[in-house]
C-alpha cells in the first residue's frame, strides 16, 4: 500500500515527506494506522548516523495507532483495537529467556538494523528498499507494521495521541522507578534532569509516593514543571557547585534512589555521590561509546549501586497498560510536557526539542 512517511537520505540530513510503498504483513505482524508518534533524542542521533542505520531511512519508535490489519496467525489484537508499538527483542537470547526483554542482546542491533531481523525491509520507493523497521516499527510515517509481540493492546478510550511516548521515555522513565527501584513511600528520590524521561520518572516517584522529590536541571521552566508533577525542591544547576552538598542536607545525608537522565559524566558521578549508604543511582542518560566517568572507590564500596536500565526494564504488555490507566487516572498527566506537530512539520519539531524549547515533540499523522 502507499502510505507517506518522513525519509532520511543522508547522515546529517533533514527529514523529506515522500510516498513510499509499505509491504503486506507477514503472518506474525499487524499493520498499524499510526495516529501519531512521539520524536526521541534517538531519532534524531539516528538520522545522523550515530548508529550506522543505512539510509535512505525511516526513524521513529514511539508510535500510536490503530490496527489496520493483522496476519493470520496474529491473536493478541484485531483490527480497530487501539495500539502502542513497544521496543523489540528476540525472545531466545539468555536474557529474553530469563524474562528480561529490555536487556536482550539482540536489542539494539533490533533497534538499529533498519530491517526486520531476517534482512527484509518494509518500505521501498520506486522498487528500492527504504530502510525501516527502526525499533522493529519506524513509526514517523501513516502507517507501520510490526512484530504482534511489541503490539500492545491498550484501552480505546484514553487519547491515542497522548500515548505513543509511553512506548519509549514514558516507559523508561516510569520503568526505572516503579520496575528497577521499586521505592517505599518515604523514600528519597532526586532526579537529575527533567526532560521526558526524567519527569515521567519523577510522576513514577510521585506515585510510589517518595517523599522528597528533588528535581535538579538547567532550565527553570523545566523545574517550574517538575514541581507542578510532584517535586517537593527544585535545584538549578546553572552556577552551582554545591549540588551534592544541597541535597544531602535537605535529606539529611544523602537520597535512597537518584535517577539520572542527563548523560554527562559530571552530572552522573554528582547522582552517585548524592546517594545515602546503600542507596542506588539509575543511569538512564545515553552517552556516546567510549564515554568515561570517575567514582571514589570507597564511595561505591558502602552498599551504593550504579543500576544501568535500558527500556524501564518492563515487560511492555503488562507495564504500558498500567501506565495508560496512571494517565486516566490524572496520576500521569503526560500532556503536560507535550508540543504537537503535524508530520509536515518534523524538522521544526526536531530543532525545538534540541534547543531545549520542547520537552518531548509528538507529531500528528495527516489522513
Ligand atoms: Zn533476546
Ligand atoms: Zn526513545
Amino acid at each position: 500500500m502507499q502510505i507517506t512517511a518522513a525519509v532520511v537520505r543522508e547522515k546529517f540530513g533533514t527529514f523529506g515527506i515522500e510516498k513510499l510503498e509499505l509491504t503486506d504483513p507477514r503472518p506474525d505482524e499487524v499493520l498499524v494506522r499510526i495516529v501519531a508518534s512521539g520524536m526521541c533524542q534517538t531519532d534524531q542521533h539516528g538520522r545522523d548516523g550515530y548508529y550506522n542505520t543505512p539510509y535512505p531511512a525511516v526513524f521513529g519508535h514511539e508510535g500510536a495507532g490503530v490496527v489496520e490489519a493483522i496476519g493470520s496467525g496474529v491473536t493478541t489484537c484485531a483490527p480497530g483495537d487501539h495500539v502502542v508499538i513497544s521496543f523489540p527483542w528476540c525472545g531466545v537470547c539468555p536474557n529474553c529467556r530469563r524474562e528480561m526483554p529490555s536487556h536482550c542482546m539482540q536489542g539494539f542491533d533490533l533497534k538499529m538494523r533498519g530491517t526486520r531481523a531476517d534482512g527484509s525491509t518494509l518500505m521501498s520507493k520506486d522498487g528500492t528498499p527504504v530502510y525501516s523497521a527502526f525499533f522493529q516499527q519506524s513509526s514517523f510515517a501513516t502507517h507501520a507494521i510490526a512484530n504482534a509481540r511489541f503490539v500492545v493492546k491498550v484501552r480505546n478510550d484514553a487519547p491515542l495521541e497522548l500515548l505513543g511516548p509511553f512506548a519509549c521515555s514514558g516507559q523508561t522513565g516510569a520503568g526505572a522507578v516503579l520496575n528497577s527501584m521499586k521505592p517505599q513511600p518515604g523514600d528519597s528520590f532526586a532526579v537529575f534532569g527533567v526532560g521526558a524521561v526524567g519527569l515521567s520518572g519523577l510522576m513514577a516517584a510521585k506515585i510510589a509516593g517518595c517523599d522528597p522529590i528533588v528535581a535538579v536541571d538547567v532550565h527553570d521552566d523545566r523545574l517550574a514543571l517538575a514541581r507542578i508533577l510532584g517535586a517537593t525542591h527544585t535545584i538549578n544547576h546553572v552556577g552551582r557547585t554545591d549540588v551534592v552538598a544541597e541535597i544531602r542536607k535537605l535529606t539529611g545525608g544523602g537520597v535512597r534512589f537518584s535517577l539520572e537522565t542527563s548523560a554527562q559524566p559530571a552530572v552522573f558521578r554528582e547522582a552517585v555521590e548524592a546517594l545515602m549508604p546503600a542507596g542506588t543511582c539509575v543511569l538512564l542518560g545515553s552517552a556516546r561509546g567510549g564515554t568515561e566517568v570517575a567514582f571514589d572507590m570507597a564511595f561505591l564500596q558502602f552498599g551504593r549501586v550504579v543500576h544501568g536500565v535500558i527500556q524501564g526494564e518492563s515487560h511492555p504488555q503488562v507495564f504500558m497498560p498500567q501506565l495508560v490507566d496512571f494517565l486516566m487516572q490524572g496520576k500521569m498527566p503526560v500532556d503536560r510536557m507535550m508540543t504537537f506537530y503535524p508530520l509536515a512539520e518534523i524538522n521544526r519539531a526536531a530543532a525545538e526539542s534540541s534547543r531545549g524549547r520542547t520537552i518531548k515533540p509528538v507529531l500528528r499523522m495527516p489522513h
